[in-house]
Formats: structure tokens, C-alpha cells, sequence
């Protein structure tokens, strides 16, 4: 009787187990507005199971925690506004969520491999006192964790026995939550002195744009070496605005300065899976095709039949880009 229940038993077991796990979702935001990859990192909590807080930080934040509030799935908000947190310094934020893991005791913390998670989550993780496990693609398990190594060459199921899970999840492979259905309460999250003498945000500038963001576009067009030069760039803009496209490149079309590097595609870039990429001018190193390859449709044009871009594309064009890529745009 005992051998015929012991599924039932597993199962309720690891129901159980699911239950007392507990996320801390770090949301993403530039003050006014949510920046989507937070939706995905609840997406990826939910994955992993229990009960979801999102702690929001900022200078100026409550409209974004309010937006996060109805988001599905989560329970709670933490919203700490101080003028501390101006430019997001990991230095900042990491006091203040050691603050509110020492209140909550939280089994993981999570936030989107973008450049603000991967700035914040690893030292969270080494005052911890735990490894940081960082990109992930999956969750197998409340310990287990899917991520590539080798740009992308290999897929590592790794099991994390530390008493705390610091993870960072890549965008593109968890849907995004819903930002509706969800009805979290708020409350302020552990009030302290954040202010700190070891850094200073002194300003940013931003690349300007009314295309869609890069990251979270449905159609990206990218442009490599093969432009020559950053006013040929304007033939992939007409091409995006017709499909109302993010326009990305490649390494060296930002190292030739083509572009600005936060447009860049690729391992050290960002990494993008859209359901149409168009690759311009670019050969497909394997650098590039971290960032891109797991892209639904990819398109490829190139006057070499010859690049390994080819050997990934869905659909290819031997020719010149200079002459096929205004056709393109014109029929469009
Ligand atoms: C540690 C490390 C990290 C890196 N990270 C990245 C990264 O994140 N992203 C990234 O992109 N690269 C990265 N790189 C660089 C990468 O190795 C390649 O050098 C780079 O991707 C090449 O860019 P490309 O394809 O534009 O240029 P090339 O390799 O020079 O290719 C240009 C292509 O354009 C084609 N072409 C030229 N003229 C025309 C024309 N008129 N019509 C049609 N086709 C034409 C050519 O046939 C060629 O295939 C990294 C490298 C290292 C070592």
C-alpha cells in the first residue's frame, strides 16, 4: 500500500517544497517607467514557485510600484524611494536588500540578466556569502537551473546547495507576466541610511530612439561590417521603420563606430530572440550568433555564400546588400 502511495507522497512533498520557497523579484525601472525584463523575471519566479515579493528602488518610484502591484502572481511590494538609489549603484541597493533579505528571509533572489542585474545581483551574492548563478534559460527545479556556457555552445544543468539562490534570468526565454489580474499589497521596505561615499552617479546619456527597444523588439535588423560606414546605416533604419523593427550590429560595426555599442548583438552585447532577425552585412562569428540564435526566423544577407551566417539562417540572400536591401524596403 505504502509503494502505491509513494508518488502521491512525492508529489505532495514537492508541492510542499514549492510552498515554502520565496522570491524577491528586483524590479527593473528608470523611475517613470517599468522596463519590461522585470515582467520576465516574475515570469521566472513563478517558475520556481511560492510566494513572489518585488522590491522597487528608486528616487521616485511609486508609480512604478504601483504598476507592478497589479502584476500577476505577486504578493507583496517593497517600494524604498531615497535619493541613495539615483543611477541604480549596486553599492546603493545592495545594503538595502540585505536589509529586506534579513527581514524576509527569502530563498531566492531574482532579477533580469540585463546590464542592471548583472551589475547588482553578483555582489548581493558575495556579501551573502553564495555563488551567484547568473543567465539562466530554465528552472528544472527550486535548485536547479539551466544556463549556456561557451557563448552558447553548451547547455549546463547546474544544482545550487547554497542556503540562498541569487539568480539572474535571461529575458527572452521566460514569457512576460502580465502586468494585470495581480492585486499585491505595498509596503516600505527596510528604511536605512543607503547613501554611500564609494560611488557617485554623476549622469548618463542615452541613445535616443522611437524604434522599439532592442531587447524586447519582435523584429530586429542588424547591420555589420558589410555597411562600411555609419551613414549607410540609414538603409537599415528605412528597412526598420518599415517593420517597425529595433536596429542592432554587430562588434565591429560598433568598434568601427557605425553605431553606438548599446546596439550591439552578441555575447558581450545583447542578447536578442525575436521572431525576425534580419543580419546585414554581418559574417556570423560565433561571438554574434550567442546573441541571436535563438531568434525564430533569422534572415540573413551577405555577397559571401561562404559565411557561417548561413549556416544559421532560415532564409538567405547572395547578394549585395547596397542593392537588395533598399529593394527590400521599397516592396515592403
Ligand atoms: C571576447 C569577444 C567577444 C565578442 N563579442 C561580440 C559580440 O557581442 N557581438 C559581435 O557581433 N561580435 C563580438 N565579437 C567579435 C566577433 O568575433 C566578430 O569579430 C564580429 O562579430 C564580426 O562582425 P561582422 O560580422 O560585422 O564583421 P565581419 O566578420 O568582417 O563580416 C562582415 C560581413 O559583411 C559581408 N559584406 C561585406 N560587404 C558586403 C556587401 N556589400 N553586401 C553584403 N555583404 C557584405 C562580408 O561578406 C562579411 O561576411 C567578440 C569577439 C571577442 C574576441
Amino acid at each position: 500500500m505504502f509503494a502505491s502511495n509513494s508518488r502521491g507522497l512525492a508529489l505532495q512533498l514537492s508541492n510542499h517544497l514549492k510552498r515554502l520557497q520565496s522570491t524577491l523579484v528586483l524590479a527593473e525601472h528608470n523611475n517613470e517607467k517599468l522596463i519590461p525584463i522585470t515582467q520576465n523575471a516574475i515570469s521566472a519566479a513563478k517558475k520556481i514557485g511560492g510566494d513572489i515579493s518585488v522590491l522597487v528602488a528608486g528616487t521616485k518610484c511609486a508609480p512604478v510600484a504601483a504598476q507592478l502591484s497589479k502584476a500577476s502572481g505577486v504578493s507583496k511590494i517593497l517600494l524604498a524611494e531615497n535619493d541613495a538609489f539615483l543611477g541604480f549603484t549596486p553599492e546603493t541597493l545592495t545594503p538595502l536588500v540585505l536589509a529586506t533579505q534579513k527581514q524576509f528571509n527569502f530563498s531566492h533572489i531574482v532579477a533580469g540578466a540585463s546590464a542592471f542585474g548583472k551589475s547588482v545581483l553578483p555582489r548581493i551574492a558575495a556579501k551573502l556569502n553564495v555563488s551567484p548563478i547568473t543567465d539562466i534559460i530554465d528552472v528544472k527545479a527550486p535548485d536547479t537551473f539551466v544556463r549556456t556556457i561557451y557563448a552558447g555552445n553548451a547547455i549546463l544543468t547546474l544544482k545550487s546547495k547554497d542556503p540562498v539562490k541569487v539568480v539572474t534570468i535571461r529575458g527572452t526565454n521566460f514569457e512576460p507576466a502580465p502586468l494585470e489580474g495581480g492585486s499585491a499589497s505595498t509596503e516600505q521596505a527596510a528604511a536605512g541610511d543607503y547613501k554611500t561615499d564609494v560611488v557617485q552617479f554623476v549622469g548618463q546619456e542615452l541613445s535616443k530612439s522611437d524604434r522599439p527597444e532592442l531587447t524586447s523588439a519582435k523584429v530586429v535588423v542588424s547591420g555589420g561590417r558589410g555597411m562600411k560606414s555609419g551613414d549607410n546605416f540609414k538603409l537599415l533604419y528605412d528597412l526598420a521603420d518599415k517593420l517597425n523593427a529595433a536596429v542592432g550590429a554587430s562588434r565591429a560595426a560598433v568598434d568601427a563606430g557605425f553605431v553606438p555599442n548599446d546596439l550591439q548583438v552578441g555575447q558581450t552585447g545583447k542578447i536578442v530572440a525575436p521572431e525576425l532577425y534580419i543580419a546585414v552585412g554581418i559574417s556570423g562569428a560565433i561571438q554574434h550568433l550567442a546573441g541571436m540564435k535563438d531568434s525564430k526566423t533569422i534572415v540573413a544577407i551577405n555577397k559571401d555564400p561562404e559565411a557561417p551566417i548561413f549556416q544559421v539562417a532560415d532564409y538567405g540572400l547572395v547578394a549585395d546588400l547596397f542593392k537588395v536591401v533598399p529593394e527590400l524596403t521599397s516592396k515592403l
